[in-house]
């Protein structure tokens, strides 16, 4: 088994030739200089070079030997170490940071080009700096002058990793039930007490120091949301004295086996505060933010990992006379050249490359929303990352998880040995649909409280922008009307006067918005020359009707709302 290799060009693809992004650039004053093509190409090509020379070598001895936990320390597999610290060397960790901070002042979408190319490569390693540009941003907006002092160029350069410490083992997506406790100390600093479960490398031996950062209650926190504080723990204090911080165990799971998954115990742990009290959901967003985005990357890269294992093994594998074919009686052709393997593997085909066109276009809109001068342009911006992120959050999580099975069937019974590596995406990519916000919580998040507060005004908006675009097919155009109409008078309507429709509505009404998306994408895809034409037709014939029918599902439940109540 070969490991996954990154193609450069097709990443530059589609940030240049489809999104054109150099145009969309050039007009942040702070991104100016580096709309440059040539500059921002070679970072892509060097960005592949490193992942598929130093990082994908250990995914599949990283997935065997997986994280071992010792008496609270926990030893990474063999070259993990020697990885990440060439990968911080290196400059990796900072590109997207700001100058200022140490940072290398790129565009976001090129970091979103890296991370897709890193966990294509190796989800396991790629889960610890993964974390790492949230955490920068969270403490570059929300920290006090002193912890930026401290901590913002350690997490921009990367020579320090980080945490998100929100979960307990009662308080999943409800934070609102966190119990661990802050008491204020004499000094200005608090104690932290609780346990924090499924830490994402929450102890490790990859980086020097982890800054780990802690939703927890305040004494005089009211209960819920509201109550919550963010705080900053680190590993070592700057006197060099280890926190009161303990790893008491990592999980054994079904993937990302080299990613350490830890329970993580505070005991009056001296900790910072992250700005104001009771406002720790509000920081840790800026986080989540970033993370989600990341963990839609994650799913178009292991998708295209295993697309490129299918695809490969489809040209080597004989088996039967495919229909139509020129062989003669008693020769087997390709697999690859069978219509079932062939539908397979262009559908995955048409949600890559539709999935790219999504992402990178978000993370172009990331960088729009903080440095276009004009503030309609950042609204516009903000309203796309707003009503967007959760959408590829969720769908191409999921089809990451079923799309990769459906490669492994490329291989039948070697897909579901070991020997070919593709198995193992299938169990890494099943996680991306639980973290960072369940899939059902997106779809709450674009419905409940996206949607319907402001009556779909932000969503219409939306609609009617990717529609005037140019080059769009006249289905899309249609279907984006359709869509629209359908918000306007049926959705917001129908959710008001029955509370629960729009969460018996929300999964359908998320999942017809990436049918849209990729409808969009193709058409953003199908005006570059170059495109894969045969993605393109797989996606009008095979993933396209499930819009119909999602619109069908969204039909019925509005028209059977008394009914719904009582299956619960
Ligand atoms: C490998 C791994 C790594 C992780 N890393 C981190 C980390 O670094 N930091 C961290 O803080 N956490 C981390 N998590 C935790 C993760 O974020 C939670 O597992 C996730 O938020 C769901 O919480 P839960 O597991 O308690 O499930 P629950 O919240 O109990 O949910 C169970 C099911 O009910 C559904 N559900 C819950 N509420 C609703 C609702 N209101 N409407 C509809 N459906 C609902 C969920 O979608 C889910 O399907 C990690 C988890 C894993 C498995």
């Amino acid at each position: 088994m070969n490991a996954h290799q990154p193609r450069a060009a097709d990443h530059a693809f589609v940030l240049f030739d489809v999104l054109r992004a150099h145009e969309r650039l050039a007009e942040l004053p702070a991104m100016r200089e580096h709309a440059d093509t040539a500059l921002l190409t070679q970072v892509i090509e060097e960005a592949g070079r490193f992942v598929g020379e130093v990082i994908a070598p250990l995914n599949r001895s990283g997935d065997e030997t997986g994280a071992q936990w010792k008496a609270g320390a926990v030893t990474m597999p063999p070259g993990f170490r020697d990885a990440y610290q060439a990968f911080w060397q290196a400059g990796w960790p900072s590109l997207a940071c700001a100058v200022e901070d140490g940072g290398q002042g790129l565009p976001t979408a090129v970091e979103a080009v890296l991370h897709e190319m890193l966990n294509a490569a190796n989800h396991g390693w790629t889960m610890a700096p993964g974390l790492l540009h949230g955490a920068y941003e969270c403490i570059r907006h929300h920290g006090s002058p002193e912890l930026k002092a401290r901590y913002l160029q350690k997490l921009a350069s990367g020579e320090w990793l980080a945490t998100m410490c929100l979960t307990e083992p009662h308080a999943g997506s409800d934070l609102g039930l966190v119990q661990t406790r802050a008491v204020p100390l004499p000094d200005g600093r608090f104690a932290l007490s609780g346990t924090k479960i499924f830490i994402s490398g929450g102890e490790h031996d990859l980086s020097d120091n982890i800054v780990h950062l802690v939703l927890a209650r305040l004494p005089d926190g009211p209960p819920g949301p509201k109550g919550l504080s963010l705080f900053l723990v680190p590993k070592h204090q700057t006197d060099g004295t280890r926190s009161s911080v303990h790893c008491e165990r990592i999980e054994e799971k079904m993937g990302i086996h080299a990613s350490p998954t830890c329970v993580m115990r505070f005991d009056e742990a001296a900790a910072s505060i992250v700005g104001e009290p009771g406002k720790g959901l509000n920081a840790m967003f800026v986080m989540m933010n970033a993370a989600r985005l990341l963990v839609g990357l994650q799913g178009i890269g292991l998708l295209d990992a295993a697309w490129q294992k299918a695809h490969a093994y489809a040209q080597e594998r004989r088996q039967m006379r495919s229909p139509g074919s020129a062989s003669k009686a008693g020769q087997a052709d390709l697999i690859g050249l069978h219509p079932a393997m062939q539908r397979i593997l262009t559908t995955q085909r048409a949600w890559i490359d539709a999935g790219r066109v999504v992402a990178y276009r978000t993370a172009l809109e990331l960088d729009t929303q903080k440095h276009h001068p004009e503030a309609a342009q950042r609204e516009a911006a903000a309203r796309w990352c707003s009503l967007v992120t959760p959408v590829l959050k969720s769908a191409w999580t999921e089809q990451a998880f079923s799309g990769a099975s459906a490669c492994l069937q490329v291989f039948g019974g070697h897909g579901y040995v070991r020997e070919w590596g593709i198995e193992q995406h299938v169990r890494d990519a099943r996680v991306a649909m639980i973290y960072e916000g369940t899939n059902e919580i997106q779809a709450i998040d674009l419905l409940v409280r996206k949607t319907l507060p402001d009556g779909g005004l932000a969503l219409q908006t939306l609609l009617g922008e990717l529609a005037a675009e140019p080059g769009q097919d006249p289905r899309t155009r249609q279907a984006l009307q359709t869509f629209a109409d359908f918000v306007r008078e049926q959705v917001v309507p129908g959710s008001r006067t029955a509370d629960a429709q729009a969460f018996w509505l929300a999964d359908d009404f998320l999942r017809a918005q990436a049918l849209l998306l990729m409808a969009w994408a193709w058409g953003r895809l199908s005006s570059a020359s170059g495109h894969d034409a045969t993605a393109h037709a797989a996606f009008w014939r095979w993933v396209w009707p499930e819009f119909a029918m999602r619109m069908d599902m969204m039909h019925a439940t509005l028209a059977a709302a008394p009914a719904q109540a009582a299956m619960l």
